[in-house]
């Protein structure tokens, strides 16, 4: 009899790197999707004729494994060097800017480089309901057999799927996300480089504004110079419009004219990601249980980030597929 397929749910870059890990394997797998896309959060809208990142804005590497994912896509022309230096914005102080490790951008947007990824894999699009164990104990996704399960999202959404067989599975599923609305905005011409001491700006972390937490320019990070910014919203303005996005615009477009003084923009787009980053922190990269169920992320690890959720895929992957090697 065929084997069922180990079931991967999400196909943001933990799922696509865990079910790579088993297909490498030779382990059948199925990856599912209820986006229109796959990316997750480091997703991105085609907004007059480009492609803007509305989730992640950047990666970074600390390690040798991900470094080398990234060198790839460098190679390839699917990633690019943007900067290690941002503006640091505090209420009531003059303007500083701060170095960090180099941040990595996408020409083609990041949700570019979770396509490259996916490659050679099959994304089926589909909202999965729910997930849970017959008597027998064996695994079922929507009531069809799985030979394991990989639930490769947020605590949150992990914990609404799991079934009255499988309700032990969501203890310790309690890291809460905070809310983030991504506001992308258009001018005929960049006007805010002297806002920084350097005259080139790339990105400010904004402290002590009630809207905007962070700004991105999205063409200096894309590479083709377009006078687009990126808002990121304070995770309590977020939680005032999670069910009126459009409702936080105008305080977000207030934000930017007080932050660097800037008229109207041309053109608004908002985005709002109701579970955008893991609270708290947890140690473990991901959690298997006997009976088949794996859970990553980017809750799995030390800081919810890009590389964080990519070994969280991977590691999990191979833990699977070791299991049958
Ligand atoms: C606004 C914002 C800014 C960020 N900035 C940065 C940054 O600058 N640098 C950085 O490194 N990281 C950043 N992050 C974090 C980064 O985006 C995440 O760490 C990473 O993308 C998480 O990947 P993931 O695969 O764990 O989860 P996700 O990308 O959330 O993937 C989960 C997938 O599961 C799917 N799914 C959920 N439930 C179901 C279901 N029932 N059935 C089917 N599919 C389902 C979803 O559609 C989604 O595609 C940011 C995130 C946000 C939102």
């Amino acid at each position: 009899m065929k084997q069922a397929p180990v079931v991967v749910v999400g196909a943001g870059i933990a799922g696509v790197a865990c079910a790579r890990e088993l297909v490498a394997a030779g382990v059948p797998v199925r990856l599912v999707d209820r986006g229109r896309r796959l990316g997750g959060r480091m997703g991105s809208k085609r907004l007059g004729g480009r492609a803007t990142d509305l989730g992640a804005s950047y990666l970074t590497a600390s390690d040798d494994d991900f470094a080398a994912v990234i060198d790839d896509w460098h190679r390839r022309g699917l990633a690019r060097p943007w900067t290690d230096k941002f503006t640091v914005l505090d209420a009531g102080e003059p303007a500083r800017e701060t170095a960090g490790p180099l941040r990595w951008g996408a020409p083609g947007a990041l949700r570019s480089l979770v396509e490259d990824l996916a490659v050679g894999l099959q994304v089926e699009q589909a909202a999965v309901v729910s997930v849970d164990a017959g008597p027998d104990d064996a695994l079922r996704v929507d009531g069809a057999p799985a030979r394991a399960v990989v639930l490769a999202m947020p605590d949150d959404q992990a914990r609404r799927l799991l079934g009255p067989g499988l309700q032990h599975e969501a203890a310790g599923l309690d890291r809460p996300s905070e809310p983030i609305i991504a506001l992308v905005a258009t001018w005929a011409e960049r006007t805010w480089d002297e806002v920084t001491p350097s005259g080139v700006f790339h990105g400010a972390f904004v402290n002590g504004d009630r809207a905007v937490s962070w700004i991105a320019d999205d063409g200096r990070r894309r590479g083709d110079g377009a006078p687009v910014l990126v808002a990121h919203s304070t995770p309590g303005l977020a939680a005032d419009h999670l069910d009126d996005p459009s409702g936080a615009v105008p305080h977000l477009l207030a934000g930017l004219g007080r932050i660097l003084g800037l008229p109207a923009p041309l053109e608004t787009h908002v985005h709002r990601w109701s579970l955008a980053r893991p609270t708290g922190t947890r140690a473990a990269a991901f959690r298997l249980s006997d009976s088949g169920l794996g859970i990553c992320g980017d809750g799995w690890g030390e800081a919810p980030k890009v590389e964080t959720a990519w070994r969280s895929g991977r590691d999990l992957g191979r833990a699977l597929a070791a299991r049958w090697s």
